[in-house]
């Protein structure tokens, strides 16, 4: 079958290059012998289908969990639930997530599900993986944590589909495939050790008290007049980060504990994706800097762009980055709008073994 890649022009490239107050290098290459990423642009529960066939005969047995994100209750962005039904329905697939480490109905089982299904979840059986518990995987190559804690029921399964929304994310830059199989498979206690020291910082010359932090802060921990984070009470979430609209909580300068936190990102996604069976899917739409956990996210800063497919998570990463980037012709989009580049998650999760910068786009609209 002859395949039609679609080729970034060095031109474009160039043009990622020109956008100001941006420094961090291209973590990708877009190489003809790459690692296949499949594309759409028909972003529907069709084109979802279209592009599963270029990655269905990567699964493997019959148990199979696809990791979705419900949604916050206010959030509008998630990916619907309709996008995911009908392969859902063709796998006679579990919907997987995991409960938050923060209050809300995310925190609790019951009430986690029963967001699901006010979201519309309401077609296939829903497992929160650690509601039974708590598996204790081994990281190999770790730095930062030698095992990840995550959610038990993940070895029921024999392959996860990790259905990603691609968006923005006030403490790792972006969030997509690798943020979806680290936070998004660990226990409450297993999130809070990623986010561990990783506190917001104050900047109240900027603040005009319009409280929006207060609300989108999951753990009661900011106070106003003066602008105060209780780091007492802070899990280092970063939703006040990207729910301020005036720039007055900002990522630490410690350009360092930021790297660190990416790094511990990739890390807990290693074992999730080497002990089961792993495909993956970027859905690039709704793409606001604010990650689907925030009730009050920002708007989207780029058109829709399309649907991923890949069954190599660093490559799908690279080429969902690469696509923002082009669409808003900056070579780090979300450096721009979160003011944090997550650039590092690709090239780190690439020294860890977990896959290829390296990827060829295939455009499947042009077969
Ligand atoms: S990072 Fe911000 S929103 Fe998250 S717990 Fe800390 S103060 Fe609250
Ligand atoms: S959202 Fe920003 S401007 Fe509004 S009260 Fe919080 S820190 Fe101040």
């Amino acid at each position: 079958m002859k395949k039609i890649t679609l080729i970034l022009l060095t031109c474009s490239i160039f043009i990622f290059y020109s956008c100001t107050n941006s420094h961090s290098s291209n973590p990708a290459s877009v190489e003809d012998d790459g690692v296949p990423v499949y594309f759409t642009s028909d972003i529907s529960p069709n084109g979802v289908m279209k592009v599963f066939e270029y990655v269905k005969e990567h699964i493997k047995g019959d148990k199979i969990g696809i990791k979705v994100h419900f949604g916050e209750d206010g959030n509008e962005y998630f990916v619907p639930a309709t996008m995911v039904e009908p392969l859902a329905n063709a796998l006679k697939a579990t919907l997987v997530e995991t409960n938050t480490a923060y209050n809300g109905r995310r925190t609790k089982t019951d009430t986690h599900i029963k967001l699901a299904h006010d979201h519309g979840f309401n077609f296939a059986p829903i497992d929160i993986l650690d509601s039974g518990g708590t598996i204790e995987l081994p990281i190999n190559g770790g730095k930062h944590f030698k095992t990840a804690l995550l959610g038990k029921n993940l070895e029921n399964y024999s392959t996860i589909i990790y259905f990603t929304h691609f968006k923005g994310h006030g403490s790792s830059g972006f969030g997509g495939c690798i943020k979806n199989a680290s936070m998004g498979m660990a226990t409450p206690l297993g999130k809070r050790l990623m986010h561990n020291k990783d506190f917001p910082k104050c900047k109240p010359e900027n603040c005009i008290s319009c409280g929006i932090c207060q609300k989108d802060c999951p753990t009661d921990a900011i106070s106003i007049e003066p602008l105060e984070i209780n780091l007492n009470k802070c899990i280092g979430c970063g939703k006040c980060i990207s729910s301020c609209p005036k720039g007055a909580i900002v990522r630490p300068e410690n350009e360092e504990q930021k790297l660190i936190f990416l790094e511990k990102l990739v890390e807990y996604a290693k074992p999730a994706i080497e002990n089961v069976n792993s495909v993956y899917f970027n859905i690039i739409m709704n793409v606001s800097p604010s990650c689907d956990c925030s009730s009050k996210p920002k708007e989207p800063f780029v058109s829709d762009i399309g649907i991923l497919a890949s069954t190599d998570i660093v490559a799908i990463e690279a080429a969902a980055h690469d696509l923002v980037d082009q669409a808003h012709q900056c070579n780090d989009a979300f450096l721009k709008v979160n003011s944090v580049s997550g650039k590092h998650q690709i090239i780190y999760a690439e020294q860890m073994g977990m896959g290829s910068r390296k990827y060829k786009l295939i455009d499947i609209d042009k077969k």
